[in-house]
């Protein structure tokens, strides 16, 4: 084996050892090439995390049938036609007519796709996703409710990309209190509706401090990405 691949090997066992049995390791391979994902699937990794589409296809249709692939970038309506056979998880649905268009193409392959809807707290700007008053209006507005192949797991989020770690905290314990003020008036009798999705490779430890059911980590086992 390579350095390079070698190295992923030993980075992704590190990480591995840090992330607790029950918080999700979703281990993020945009940018890299296919090799680094069969070393980390050798591994028994079986959870991949991609943000574009074309990429994301190509790579599914040569790898192992058996990954669960997350798609965790922002996400156009048009593309979502090209995942809905085998996505495992859309992460960041922002919109609803993102979420109807998930639900009208998962219902082409009779099947039901796990999506979790995203958060804007962090204060900066460029980032997509709800804040909190938007997602309380979608879900008083009720029309999700109508939509029978798609599923609500729960919440993604990224904090905002600063050192201070008391702000990440911060924005991640704000993120937690909101999912248990939805999960009561909302999915109190769906347990399928529990995941935190929050955490990277610069926070993921913050993220599970801060009750994080799903981290997405990618520098820190790959290395850095080459765009
Ligand atoms: C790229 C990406 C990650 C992984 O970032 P790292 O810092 O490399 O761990 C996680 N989440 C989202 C939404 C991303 O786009």
């Amino acid at each position: 084996m390579n350095d390079e691949l070698e190295l992923c090997v030993e980075r992704l066992r590190k990480v591995r050892e840090t992330v607790p049995a029950d918080v999700k390791l979703v281990a993020v391979s945009k940018f890299h090439p296919a090799e680094f994902i069969e070393v980390a699937y050798s591994e028994g990794q079986r959870v991949f995390g991609e943000s574009h589409e074309q990429e994301l296809s190509a790579k599914a249709k040569s790898l192992p049938k058996d990954i669960e692939w997350h798609f965790i970038g922002h996400l156009q309506s048009n593309k979502v036609k090209y995942l809905a056979p085998y996505i495992s998880m859309i992460e960041a649905v922002d919109s609803l007519k993102l979420l109807k268009e998930i639900n009208k193409q998962a219902a082409k392959y009779e099947r039901t796709i796990d999506v979790l809807l995203e958060l804007h707290i962090a204060e900066e700007e460029t980032k997509y996703g709800f804040t909190p008053d938007a997602c309380r209006q979608l879900l008083a507005e009720g029309q999700w409710r109508e939509l029978q192949n798609v599923h609500i797991s729960g919440l993604m989020m990224m904090a905002s990309n600063v050192d201070d770690k008391n702000q990440i905290r911060r924005e991640m314990l704000t993120a937690a209190d909101f999912f248990d003020e939805i999960k009561e008036k909302y999915f109190a009798s769906d347990a399928r509706f529990c995941e935190r999705s929050w955490g990277m490779s610069n926070d993921y430890l913050t993220a599970i401090e801060c009750r994080s059911t799903m981290v997405r980590v990618g520098t820190a086992i790959f290395g850095h990405r080459v765009y």
